[in-house]
């Protein structure tokens, strides 16, 4: 790729190479409107929707002053097969969000998803060359100060103020590289007016552990769980399922367990191992098939002391057979990989310029269609950076990933794509992940 439009030839290359059936999809959401008064194609409003996110826009009122260029506007019909005179509105936008069941816009995502799954994508960074490696794990999303819907999660701060909230509980694809695509999302609210307690992270767990497994059945799954979930259930939900787990352990959430590990290790000293590279040491100690209400469970510990930091202990459960020859990597390409979702997923969207917590819309529906719409451009991104672009070269050329979003506005506001481009844009490459 010459040094021209790089950024913009990445984006479009991106979607193409691998998402070539994406407008097919995108045409198939159902379009609300009256026929009648429709100005923009749905299609139109899809891809404003994905740049309010992927060029870091941080609020739906900036598309109409960043966006409104006729250049940016003629880019988009040079590559994408559709038509349209100007860039719709934020508040159009929001109108058509508000109409579309979410469920549509998160069909999207799982045809991506798939697609990547079918086409091998990350068959390579499998754990342990067999199972993905799905973590689960809540966070905030849209808070208000009065009321804002029936559905509303509600506390009260120390202060007496009430705040009413939305989290969500998300499923994220981990690659040991650095990547968490966003598989599916349970958002959290309160359905049912007669019930005594709301809505909490336990519950939708498994409602969103039912619809992963309903999406993908055949996927060999191996989840990444907080310790909140460590439970029967799960442990059946998992057996069930034919799905594996890592489970942060914390001694009260099992008593019996942790009791029955401390006592059978010192009977099993063949199950220990030491690992040590340059700072780092790993004392590892794991007991298998603990029996817990009919399930039997395997418990592995970490002890790690690494040069002037405070020693650090972890514990996992998991239905993963533990040897000296696997438990380093369920370790530290699973149990900790964990927090990738904190930090890769969350963070970024948070305060890498998605602004995840700023309320896009009020409306029920638009609320959680853009939060999912976030969601997929965060996935067109992080393929883009890790893919055709490479997180090296991003350093070099442009400093952050954040940065290259604006360069990219730059390139879509400022320069006509050429025929050479253009024709650059149709040729087949390969494209490798930058796992370095
Ligand atoms: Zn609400």
């Amino acid at each position: 790729m010459d040094g021209k439009q790089v950024t913009l030839k990445s984006f479009i290359k991106t979607i193409r190479h691998f998402f070539p059936s994406f407008w097919g999809w995108v045409k198939s959401i159902p379009d609300p409107r009256n026929c009648q008064k429709i100005t923009y194609p749905l299609e139109s409003l899809i891809i404003t929707g994905l740049l309010l996110f992927i060029l870091r826009l941080g609020s739906r009122r900036q598309i109409k002053f960043e966006l409104s260029s006729d250049i940016l506007i003629q880019n988009l019909e040079k590559v994408f097969p559709y038509q349209a005179e100007k860039i719709p509105h934020g508040d159009t936008l929001n109108y058509l969000l508000s109409g579309v069941d979410p469920e549509n816009i998160s069909n999207l995502r799982t045809l991506m998803i798939r697609r990547l799954l079918r086409a091998k994508c990350f068959a390579p960074y499998r754990l342990l060359d067999r199972h993905y490696l799905i973590a689960i794990d809540g966070t905030g999303h849209v808070s208000f100060s009065k009321k804002h819907c029936d559905q509303c999660l509600q506390k009260k701060l120390k202060n007496g103020e009430i705040i009413y909230y939305h989290p969500v509980l998300e499923a994220k694809l981990i690659l040991p590289f650095g990547m968490a695509l966003s598989l599916d999302t349970e958002f959290m609210e309160n359905t049912n007016p007669l019930a005594s307690k709301q809505d909490s992270e336990l519950k939708a767990g498994y409602r969103l552990l039912a619809r992963i497994k309903s999406k993908f059945p055949q996927l060999k799954i191996c989840l990444g769980l907080d310790s909140l979930f460590a439970n029967q259930q799960i442990m059946e939900i998992a057996e069930n399922y034919h799905w594996k787990y890592i489970i942060n352990f914390k001694a009260g959430s099992i008593p019996t367990v942790a009791q029955e590990f401390n006592a059978l290790l010192p009977l099993e000293p063949q199950n220990r191992l030491t690992f040590s590279q340059k700072d780092v040491r790993q004392d590892y100690q794991w007991v298998t098939e603990i029996d817990h209400e009919g399930h039997l469970v395997n418990v592995l510990s970490c002890h790690e002391i690494k040069e002037k930091q405070e020693p650090k202990d972890f514990v996992w459960l998991t239905n993963l057979n533990l040897t000296s020859k696997n438990c380093f990597i369920i370790a530290n390409e699973g149990g900790r990989k964990r927090w990738k979702i904190e930090n890769e997923g969350f963070n970024t969207q948070k305060n890498g310029g998605f602004n995840l917590e700023h309320a896009y819309s009020t409306n029920v529906f638009a609320v959680k269609n853009f939060y999912l719409l976030l969601q997929i451009a965060h996935i067109l991104i992080q393929l883009m950076e890790y893919g055709i672009l490479g997180k090296k070269r991003i350093k070099k050329l442009y400093g952050s990933a954040k940065n290259v979003a604006h360069r990219l506005m730059e390139e879509l506001k400022f320069t006509l794509l050429d025929d050479l481009t253009l024709k650059w844009l149709d040729k087949r490459i390969r494209i490798y992940f930058d796992t370095s």
